[in-house]
């Protein structure tokens, strides 16, 4: 019982320190957003079916915080979406992403949107203003959004979907198939691509289930006349079975992690 007891106040201890961490994080995110330079836009390159060509670059948003170095998104993404600083977040790597990008000509940029972004009235509006300001092409911006987000279909959401597409925005829908969204529904998803998570592409080359639901999967894509895009490739067996199965991109580690726009404009350069 004694034991059961420190134990609690381990837990209770260890509950109080992130609750700390936490708010100091969210304390130095909203300086960091005042200023906006802190923020720091990696890109993963995504590549054509052939695992050379490189087609696009996703903008993956790193925090270089002062004093505790580089911070993932994961720490501090739901953080904004809790204080809805997102809002100012998406702006600040869509403006950034677009500039660079500029240089990458023809390529395809995807950036990612928190269901709470493209809940705001003014998310389609603010995307037009920024493409406006830097002179990006609609045409070479996707928007990737999750598929548990666009399942819960607000109205505000989808409202800037359609707004999005009519300019010429593509919409993706990533992190694909652990949403659980019905193949039925998925065919009325007003949507371009679809990004097939990295936990269904982890098993190829093993595991023959995993397979066939990819083969489905990407089936259905294709009779819909959506693109897809697998995810978090790490082995070379699996750009064989995605090949065979007629996926369209490969994105993941074993062809390029991301890293920061010289880098990636030197790789383009070099494609
Ligand atoms: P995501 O959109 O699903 O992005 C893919 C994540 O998987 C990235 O992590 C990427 O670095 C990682 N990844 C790519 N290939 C591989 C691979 O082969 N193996 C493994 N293990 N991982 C791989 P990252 O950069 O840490 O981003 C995490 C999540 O944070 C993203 O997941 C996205 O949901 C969110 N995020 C990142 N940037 C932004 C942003 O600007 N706005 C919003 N709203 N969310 C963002
Ligand atoms: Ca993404
Ligand atoms: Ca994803
Ligand atoms: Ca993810």
């Amino acid at each position: 019982k004694a034991a059961g007891k420190g134990r609690y106040a381990i837990f209770g201890e260890h509950m109080e320190a992130l609750l700390q961490e936490r708010r100091l994080l969210e304390t130095d995110l909203r300086s960091a957003l005042n200023v906006g330079d802190q923020f720091l836009v990696l890109y993963q390159p995504v590549f054509a079916i052939d695992g050379v060509t490189i087609v696009g670059v996703e903008a993956l948003v790193r925090w270089r915080h002062p004093e505790k170095g580089m911070i993932a998104p994961d720490r501090f993404i739901p953080i904004a979406e809790e204080t809805g600083e997102i809002t100012r977040l998406g702006e600040i790597v869509l403006e950034q992403a677009c500039l660079a990008a500029l240089l990458w000509d023809g390529l395809v940029l995807s950036v990612n949107a928190s269901a709470i972004e493209l809940s705001g009235p003014e998310y389609a509006s603010m995307v037009q203003q920024t493409l406006k300001r830097t002179c990006f092409p609609a045409e070479r911006l996707e928007i990737e959004l999750t598929e548990t987000a666009l399942m819960k279909s607000d109205d505000a959401l989808m409202t800037n979907v359609n707004a999005l597409r009519a300019m010429g925005v593509r919409i993706a829908l990533d992190d694909f198939g652990i949403g659980y969204s019905s193949l039925a529904r998925l065919q009325k998803l007003p949507v371009d691509r679809l990004k097939i998570d990295k936990l269904f592409v982890d098993d190829l080359g093993a595991d023959s289930a995993a397979e066939e639901f990819l083969a489905t999967i990407i089936k259905l894509a294709r009779s819909k006349g959506l693109s897809t895009t697998a995810e978090g490739m790490e082995r070379a067996e699996q750009l064989d079975v995605l090949r065979r199965l007629g996926c369209d991109c490969l994105q993941g580690y074993l062809l390029g992690k991301p890293m920061p726009a010289d880098a990636i404009g030197q790789l383009i350069s070099d494609n």
